[in-house]
């Protein structure tokens, strides 16, 4: 994932779609809030300049009603109808007034009503009115009432003055959410959106290699704030990291170069086995004493011949060789010699016949077997009779034979009869009687 990374950091950074700006969201935010603050700061504020107006507008008409009461009385009592149109004319002109009533009373007759209003005055429903009786004292002490003033305020005046409030209110308002937002953007940006994108930069840039290269945000002084933490955790991770990495490397080192040691040891072992198995094989196949075939690789190999000699027609002899005398050789030379002896009859025999497919072999104790094949009765009682006086003139001397002075052996001969052998046992038989014949005619020759 380093990896990648590394390969193209730049795009990685293209392809971050900007609306994911913490800042710019934080700024939304505080937008939406400030404009539904703004709403509700400006509703209460209004409230607050439309009550205030409907006062001022109340006091406006009190101090008219208190600049005319007196000469208005004066004019309807005095019936001085040019002063009292002249007066009416002067409180209608008022600002804020919108229409201005005086019913004159007199007694015995009905009222008498002087209007005047300002032009485009459709009626007031929310101004304020404010009604009085004209009253004059004709003596002390007494008092008549000659009039009704009703004077009404200018809606019109109130919604224009209190529009020009709202007006003020909002741009008042306004101006101070964009310059809240703006600030919280700008200190955002600078205390966190800046070093959160170095941060981004940084781990993007994050090889196995550079892992030792620590983040630093470089901000003036140690605030010891979250972004403080972060960059400690982000360098404590990164240092794990390599140590981590740096120990695998050993690991596989010392993992590859036990490998190779167990290779080797492997290697010395099969080695070591596979003489072990060629000893061993040795073993099962050959006499430890003498270095002939023993019985079983004998038995292995009888057969073969024997079926080769049947398929082919070719003639097959067998010779059973005895070492005469041989408990009485032990008795008087010792059997450690007996064993030295053993081993020069089996030299005799195996320089003799060493021909292909012949086989000498150590049946047990003091017997040999001879595999003759190609050769017939004649011919192998031949070989037998060479044998025999190969290993006299050898001159091994024995003690205690009653029929030479030196290591003797009889044998006995047979060869293959295919009319009346279907078994190689049978022809191993034969040559063990034709051995006995010859031990029976007293030992030290071949017989047939
Ligand atoms: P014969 O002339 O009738 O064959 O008599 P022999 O004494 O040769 O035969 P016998 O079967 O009576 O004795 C064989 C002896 O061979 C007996 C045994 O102690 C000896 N012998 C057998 N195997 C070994 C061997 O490996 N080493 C030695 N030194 N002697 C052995
Ligand atoms: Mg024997
Ligand atoms: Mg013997």
């Amino acid at each position: 994932m380093l990896a990648e990374s590394e390969s193209n950091p730049t795009q990685t950074t293209e392809a971050r779609p900007r609306s994911g700006s913490l800042a710019r969201r934080l700024v939304l935010a505080t937008l939406a809030f400030c404009i539904l603050f703004t709403l509700a700061t400006v509703t209460v504020r209004t409230w607050f300049a439309w009550n205030t107006n409907l006062a001022n507008m109340t006091a406006e008409l009190s101090l008219i009603d208190q600049v005319f009461q007196g000469t208005l009385s004066k004019a309807v009592w005095e019936m001085d109808s040019e002063a009292l149109q002249a007066q009416i004319d002067s409180v209608a002109t008022a600002a804020p007034v919108g229409r201005v009533e005086l019913r004159i009373l007199r007694p015995g007759r009905s009222p008498e009503v002087v209007e005047r209003q300002h032009a485009g005055h459709a009626g007031s429903v929310l101004a304020p009115a404010l009604r009085r009786q004209l009253t004059v004292s004709p003596y002390a002490g007494a008092s008549e009432v000659v009039g009704e003033l009703t004077i009404e305020g200018d809606e019109s005046l109130l919604w224009k003055r209190l529009w020009k409030e709202v007006g003020i209110i909002m741009l008042t308002q306004i101006i101070q959410s964009l310059a809240l937002a703006g600030l919280i953007m700008g200190m955002f940006n600078r205390s966190v959106t800046l070093h959160v994108r170095r941060i981004a930069r940084h781990l993007e840039q994050l090889t196995p290699q550079n892992l030792k290269t620590h983040l630093s945000l470089e901000r003036r002084g140690k605030a010891g704030d979250e972004l403080d933490l972060l960059e400690a955790g982000v360098n404590d991770l990164q240092d794990k990291l390599a140590n981590h990495l740096e120990r695998q490397a050993r690991d596989e080192i010392a993992l590859a170069a036990s490998r190779d040691q167990l290779a080797e040891l492997v290697e010395q072992r099969t080695a070591q086995l596979k003489a072990a198995n060629i000893r061993l094989e040795a073993l099962t196949r050959f006499d430890p004493l003498t270095g002939l075939a023993n019985r079983r690789h004998f038995d292995e190999l009888k057969e073969l011949e024997f079926n080769r000699a049947l398929r082919h027609g070719l003639p097959f002899s067998v010779l059973m060789c005895d070492v005469d005398f041989f408990k009485l050789y032990n008795d008087t030379h010792g059997h450690a010699m007996g064993d030295q002896c053993l081993r020069e009859v089996a030299l005799t025999m195996s320089a003799l016949f060493s021909r292909s497919g012949e086989l000498v072999a150590r049946l047990g104790g003091e017997e040999f077997a001879v595999l003759l094949p190609g050769q017939d009765a004649t011919q192998a009682l031949a070989s037998a009779e060479r044998l025999r006086g190969l290993l006299v003139d050898r001159q091994l001397p024995h003690g205690a034979s009653p029929v030479s002075p030196f290591v003797t052996l009889s044998v006995g001969v047979a060869e293959l009869d295919t009319t009346a052998m279907e078994r190689f046992d049978q022809l191993l038989q034969s040559a063990d009687r034709a051995l006995y014949r010859a031990k029976s005619q007293g030992r030290n020759r071949c017989e047939i």
